[in-house]
């Protein structure tokens, strides 16, 4: 025979059922006769019956321990008999140990989703409030202690009203205290023992023996509810009273450090589902940020990020930080929305690094302009992300409110006179509606929402050399993969709503014409003029010059695409407008002008392109293949992947197919063809294609130019595979190119011991680096390329030539991206050959953010050097 369990409270009902066999043979028994004697803690008769087992042998019986049992061990005596025969009897124990509280404490692991818990060895101190008499206990090895001992005799539960304060062992460990703040272990509302976690509870007894425990106030401590779930909140009087019958108090503490593990680790799954990025970096983010408590003093800072050490600090210590007070509360206040925004700064720095953002400057509230665009764009997305964690965590929405940025204060127009632009709430706010989550309980997955930021942003990235820099470059990156948000997006930016100002429809610098056609086209910042043959919405403008900025803009055949200047290139992406949105799927077309002539690309409709005379393309195709027909003035040319096309003067057309199939089709005799593959060609005075030769690709760098530096390699670099040095006019390169790098691996360079410059690697396994030199000065340098704080080459090289004398430029890099293709490689350097200037690259900044603060009636930010 046996019972369930071993331990039972009182009014239990304990379950004893058996079988009775012969010893013979062991064959089942019926009709046995069974008795079952049941005896309390004191040894007395508490229970006795008689049974009959079924055709099975088998007997089952309950009995219901009485609501004033002795609490103590217990034991059952069973005997069975039949036609004379009696078996031995048989003893089972059981433990009657009346209600108890319970508390456990729950630790949590980095990397770990789930806590373990184990029992918490802690005081409470018990006040019986009629009285004010405290009474200290300890909890047992189980985290346990009897009601009846805290709220009655020992053996009986008294009624009455009672404060439980529950005081864990204090750490005095410096290191401790250095890290926290605070020699508390678990939230406290203040300093002293009366701040401790605690609950008021009204203990009755019914008519029927039945205790009742009424907690109707709490704080800091996580009560298991009478459906058996825990209620991470403070139970405040007259809305979640807990009512327990009969029912044991279970009480869990989470201690600081597992509260910090248990963010640290949301964040970490989230990163982990909204798949952007590899395990090291995600591991970075979530983990590789120290974090140090108990730093307030003046003001009101609540947060800021220090780069000089890697830590975020707080103001508040860390029993106050993640107290569910209500001053300071998780609940009512915004620690935990603190931490998080802190810890999207290192989402973006990590994951969609920019050195040459700017994000200098001040801000001071979040519906208050800031300083400059690049630093509301960046305090926008860390005001998001904090909502995408706790939307998406199943646990932290319930306990943590924070607004979504729709009130008043963010609508309309600023009284500041700033656009929208300039506002981190409104960008924030825009971001939450452009991607449908205004609403906390809409169903669009958080993950996804992160995933398509990073993506987009990633693309702009490979097409501008930077990810978006202001909400203006977010939402042209957007409309240029989704056409169709543009309604959605006008009514989100409108002037009485969240005021954000769209450059591409500004009448002024933009393109006004979003009226859907069948192409659209994304112009690079480059020097090019753009004329539209039919200007929309009652503007005069009609050109675009796109010397300084990104746009976007619907194409209509008959637009064309001008160089500005003899000898200037240009670069446009083009993607069909109704295609499915992709995030690789359009034609990349460069363009250079000859000696004396504008380069001339006209969109004729349809996938078809023209070439005017003078011009030279370089035509290529991420992933769909959009444009497949260039017409020239004598020649139309079917082309699948990739094709150089020179219009010369003379009107002959010099085509150069560098891979896959092209169709030409021609009546002229002035075509010259180049090709390594497959070429089939229609007209009659086209001979044989010629073999394609070592043309010069002007759109890639030119390695056949003088060298002005001469390199001496001094130390192997197992994470190098080339270092190659090239010059482009007055400029000196070192390219690196590096093999076995993780995303985030940290590539720093110093020249002749100036300040060091760095670059966050955003590849993996092949990346690329161009070290621009400097050679403004004559005579003998010295590179030192670092990776991850480890010197790992020294390069030498010398200015031979006066002529670089005049030049001034300090090393900055120029580029990073995967060395897959070669042809990624063109994209590059696109633009450094021949007589292409773009506009330079912004040199990286020499200061770091210090000092970010999150949500304060007052903000700052400060700047340090991060290499000084
Ligand atoms: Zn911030």
């Amino acid at each position: 025979a046996y019972t369930e369990k071993n331990t039972y409270t009182r009014n239990e009902l304990v379950g004893i059922a058996g079988k009775v066999r012969d010893p013979a043979d062991l064959s089942d028994v019926k009709d046995a006769t069974v008795i079952i004697r049941i005896f309390d803690a004191e040894n007395k008769m508490v229970d006795s019956t008689s049974l009959t087992s079924d055709e099975y042998g088998v007997f089952t019986y309950v009995y219901t321990i009485p609501p004033d049992a002795v609490l103590g061990d217990w034991r059952i005596e069973i005997e069975a008999s039949k036609e004379g025969y009696t078996s031995a009897t048989q003893v089972l124990s059981m433990k009657v140990i009346g209600l108890y509280i319970q508390v456990m404490r729950e630790i949590y692991e980095r990397s770990f989703r789930d806590p373990h818990i184990e029992p918490f060895d802690v005081t409470i101190k018990v006040t019986r409030i009629s009285s004010g008499a405290t009474e200290e206990y300890t909890t047992g090895s189980d985290g346990t202690i009897p009601l009846a001992e805290i709220f009655g005799d020992g053996q009986r539960v008294e009624e009455g009203s009672y404060i439980v304060r529950i005081i864990p062992p204090e750490n005095n460990n410096p290191e401790w205290v250095r890290k926290w703040g605070t020699t508390h272990i678990v939230p406290y509302t203040g300093s002293g023992e009366t701040h401790a976690p605690r609950f008021e509870v009204r203990v009755s007894l019914s008519l029927t023996g039945e205790t009742i425990l009424e907690i109707d106030r709490s704080f800091n401590v996580i009560l298991r509810d009478s459906s058996g779930a825990f209620i991470y909140d403070n139970i405040r009087r007259g809305s979640n009273k807990i009512q327990l019958v009969n029912k044991p108090l279970e009480i869990r503490l989470r201690t600081i450090d597992s509260w910090e593990n248990y963010l640290r680790n949301t964040i970490y799954f989230y990163l982990q589902s909204a798949r952007v990025t590899q395990t090291p970096i995600i591991e970075r983010v979530a983990y590789g940020t120290q974090t140090s408590y108990g730093h307030g003093g003046e003001g009101v800072v609540y947060g800021e990020f220090r780069p000089d050490i890697n830590t975020i600090l707080f103001e508040l210590d860390a029993s106050k930080f993640f107290s569910f007070d209500e001053l300071y509360g998780l609940a009512v206040s915004s620690t935990l929305n603190t931490f998080i925004h802190e810890f999207g700064h290192q989402v973006k720095e990590n994951i969609l690094c920019d050195p040459g953002a700017n994000l200098g400057g001040e801000h001071w509230g979040d519906h208050l302009p800031c300083s400059n665009v690049e630093l509301a764009y960046d305090e926008g997305f860390a005001n998001l992300f904090p909502i995408l964690v706790t939307d998406w965590s199943p646990m932290l929405h319930k306990y943590v409110t924070w607004h979504r940025y729709d009130s008043s204060k963010y609508k309309g127009v600023c009284p500041e006179g700033k656009t929208g632009n300039y506002i981190e709430g409104r960008i924030a706010g825009l971001l939450l509606n452009l991607y449908g989550i205004a609403d906390p309980n809409s169903g669009v997955s958080r993950a996804d929402v992160l995933h398509d930021f990073i993506e987009a942003s990633r693309v702009f990235q490979r097409m501008v050399g930077h990810p978006p820099r202001s909400i203006d470059q977010f939402i042209i990156i957007k409309h240029f993969l989704d056409p169709n948000i543009l309604d959605s997006i006008r009514e989100i930016c409108s002037r009485d709503n969240y005021d954000i100002q769209l450059s591409f429809l500004d009448p002024l610098r933009g393109v006004m014409r979003v009226n859907p056609s069948d192409a659209m086209a994304f112009i690079v910042p480059a020097n090019i003029r753009i004329s539209f043959t039919q200007p929309v919405g009652g503007y005069e403008y009609s050109e675009l010059n796109s010397r300084e900025f990104v746009s976007v803009t619907t194409l209509l055949p008959g637009d064309s695409f001008i160089s500005l200047a003899p000898g200037y290139d240009a670069k446009i992406y083009i993607r069909g407008y109704s295609a499915a949105s992709s995030y690789m799927d359009w034609t990349v077309i460069e363009m250079k002008g000859h000696e004396n002539k504008v380069g001339k690309l006209i969109y004729l409709g349809g996938g078809r392109m023209f070439v005017g005379e003078g011009t030279t393309i370089h035509l290529s195709h991420i992933g769909g293949r959009f444009i497949e027909t260039i017409e020239t003035p004598n020649t139309i040319i079917t082309l699948h992947s990739e094709v150089v096309i020179c219009v010369e003067d003379n009107e002959t057309t010099i085509v150069e197919n560098f891979r896959g199939l092209v169709n030409v089709n021609t009546d002229s005799d002035n075509l010259e063809l180049y090709t390594g593959y497959k070429t089939s060609v229609e007209g009659d005075e086209i001979g044989e294609p010629q073999r394609i030769g070592s043309e010069e690709i002007w759109w890639e760098e030119n390695l056949t130019k003088p060298e002005i530096v001469r390199c001496i390699l001094t130390k192997d670099l197992d994470n190098l595979i080339e270092v190659r040095n090239f010059r482009e006019g007055e400029n000196g390169y070192i390219v690196l190119n590096l093999i076995n790098v993780e995303y985030g691996d940290n590539v720093t360079w110093r020249i002749d011991d100036e300040t060091p410059l760095q670059r966050i690697i955003q590849e993996r396994n092949n990346a690329t680096v161009v070290v621009e030199l400097d050679t403004s000065t004559r005579g003998e340098h010295k590179v030192e390329i670092y990776l991850n704080g480890e010197l790992k080459e020294e390069i030498d090289y010398s200015v031979s030539s006066e002529e670089y004398l005049t030049n001034v430029m300090k090393a900055v890099i120029i580029a990073v991206l995967v060395l897959v293709l070669v042809t990624t490689l063109s994209y590059l350097l696109r633009g450094r050959g021949g007589t292409t200037k773009y506009p330079p690259p912004p040199p990286p900044p020499t200061n770091q953010l210090e000092h970010r603060i999150s949500h304060g009636q007052m903000r700052t930010e400060k700047f340090t050097s991060l290499l000084t």
